[in-house]
């Protein structure tokens, strides 16, 4: 389960924020997430809150927001929407598509107080 790893980078985030610009509370945290990326959203915010625990994100509530995955087809040379991680691409229906996005996770917004 790398939603673990994941939940820690984001307080690290959040705490490099704190360090930067001063706050005493987090209280929502909204966190994007690549649909390519196999995170399971309910994962996460059970190990966000398991993460937070005792830190200045402690109760804070986690929304995900998951983003569409794009990439490069081999075959035809288009840019195109990829539902998931092995997916075909729907112009040509060749399996060779290389990722190009929807594999990050990035902090988009934070309520501190
Ligand atoms: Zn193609």
């Amino acid at each position: 389960m790398h939603e673990m790893s994941l939940a820690e980078s984001v307080l690290q985030i959040i705490e490099d924020t704190a360090r930067v610009q001063p706050f005493k509370h987090v209280r929502s945290v909204v966190l994007e997430i690549g649909v390519l990326s196999a995170v399971e959203p309910e994962a996460m915010i059970f190990c966000f809150d398991a993460v937070t625990r005792g830190s200045i994100a402690e109760g804070a509530r986690l929304e995900i927001v998951e983003v569409p995955g794009s990439g490069w087809c081999m075959e035809c040379g288009k840019i195109v929407n990829l539902a998931e991680r092995y997916g075909l691409c729907p112009v040509c229906g060749d399996a060779r598509v290389e990722i190009t996005s929807g594999n990050e996770m990035r902090v988009r917004d934070m309520q501190v107080e």
